[in-house]
């Protein structure tokens, strides 16, 4: 792609030393809420496991000084994946967890290999080897020294039928007998009252990690699914509860995230929360988040668009309505999600590897004078993706965790 090359990188490298700037510790003082607070617990469905409110999600931070502070506040359950950093945050959290009791955390993790996903359709295609995955499932368990997980999770489970894909449905089942694993679950980012009904259905998974937000067009189904679920006994772990963070690009109109936890929350199914978390200032804000869930007034105001103009925000919805409109079949959902990571998250290295993810061939969009996609939330598509293209050009030094 090189037209994408004349692009300026300027915003995507500011956004890099923003997420560098993440790794020293904050001067942030506070007390312990663990010992002066009382954090509300809540319970994961039939594993009968009591856990805070808030967990912590770790893809965006290699900061282990954050996760080890984590800890030590109260957080109990770490939701981690190979995905994240080419599983060197699993790697991270190995070196953390070492040496703590084995009962005073859970850890979630995902495995990628093996999987072969077609993102636009949320289907597992047949290239998918289920002994591959099972390998990486072990690689999981290696990289974070631990002979077993607490929950394992398969990841981008979209469609019923990926949730019940019957090969690895049964190398997952065949993890969990060797007692690699306590419990199985599935994450979903899309389609999701589909993929949470079928997993709810499906008789072997335990937990559902599922995208949960303010700004999600087809609440209302997803909380009937949820609802659903959590009768069969099914714990629900909610990501994605920050909607993007900010409303633009530029990060000049942050979401009021504190506000868009504690709306995640006010379902009582929601058992816990994975909200980003890449600094100390993030932490903490968490934290104060586990004893006390009223929104005020001033809060409820805030997740509400502040202008028509920002109103379409940075948040993809997933719903792959764009998909079957784009003439070169372009993976849009995917690349709207490298968008988000890059510019609401900054978190360079996870937006560059799921740019990655999308196989978008070069030159794509510059053929296109006008386009023809009309997006659920009104974004500018080619606009959009011809900016984030530019990741591809960082080289990986630069951003690499
Ligand atoms: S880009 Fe728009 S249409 Fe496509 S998945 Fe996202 S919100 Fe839906
Ligand atoms: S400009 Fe729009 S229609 Fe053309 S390739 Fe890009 S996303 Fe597809």
């Amino acid at each position: 792609m090189q037209n994408r090359r004349k692009f300026l990188k300027t915003s995507l490298l500011t956004a890099a030393g923003a997420g560098l700037a993440s790794k020293s510790f904050s001067n942030y003082s506070v007390s312990s809420f663990k010992e002066e607070k009382k954090i509300i617990y809540r319970t994961l469905g039939k594993t009968g496991i009591k856990i805070p409110i808030v967990s912590m999600g770790t893809g965006n931070t290699n900061n282990p000084g954050l996760i080890n502070e984590a800890y030590k506040q109260g957080i109990k359950f770490f939701a981690t994946s190979e995905y994240y950093q080419n599983g060197n945050n699993e790697k991270m959290l190995g070196e953390v967890f070492k040496d703590k009791p084995r009962d005073s955390f859970y850890i979630q993790s995902a495995a990628i290999g093996g999987v072969e996903i077609d993102y636009k359709n949320g289907l597992f295609k047949p290239e998918t080897n289920a002994d591959t995955y099972l390998e990486h499932a072990n690689g999981c368990l290696k990289r974070l020294q631990v002979d077993y997980v607490d929950f394992f999770s398969l990841g981008f489970a979209a469609k019923k039928e990926s949730v019940l894909y019957e090969p690895l449905l049964k190398a997952l089942e065949k993890f969990k007998k060797q007692g690699k694993t306590k419990y199985l679950g599935i994450g979903t980012h899309s389609f999701e009252p589909e993929a949470i009904r079928a997993a709810a259905d499906a008789g072997i998974y335990d937990v559902i990690m599922t995208a949960y937000n303010f700004r999600k067009n087809n609440i209302e189904e997803i909380d009937e699914a949820i609802t659903y679920a959590a009768e069969k006994g099914l714990g629900i772990i909610a990501m994605k509860t920050m909607a993007g963070a900010y409303w633009d690009k530029e990060r000049t109109m942050p979401i009021n995230t504190k506000a868009s936890l504690k709306w995640v929350l006010k379902n009582e199914n929601i058992h816990t929360t994975v909200p980003d978390c890449s600094s100390f200032d993030h932490l903490y804000q968490n934290l104060g988040l586990m004893t006390d869930l009223e929104l005020s007034e001033e809060e409820k105001r805030d997740l509400k668009s502040p202008s028509e103009e920002l109103s379409t925000g940075i948040y993809c919805q997933q719903c792959g309505k764009c998909v079957p409109q784009c003439p070169e079949g372009l993976d849009i959902p995917t690349i709207m999600r490298s968008y988000m990571y890059a510019y609401g998250h900054k978190n360079l290295s996870h937006a560059q590897h799921t740019f990655d993810v999308a196989r978008v061939p070069d030159e794509s969009c510059f053929g296109c004078s006008t386009c023809v996609v009309d997006c659920t939330m009104g974004f500018d598509i080619k606009t959009k993706i011809l900016d984030i293209a530019r990741i591809q050009d960082i080289p990986q030094e630069f951003i690499s965790t």
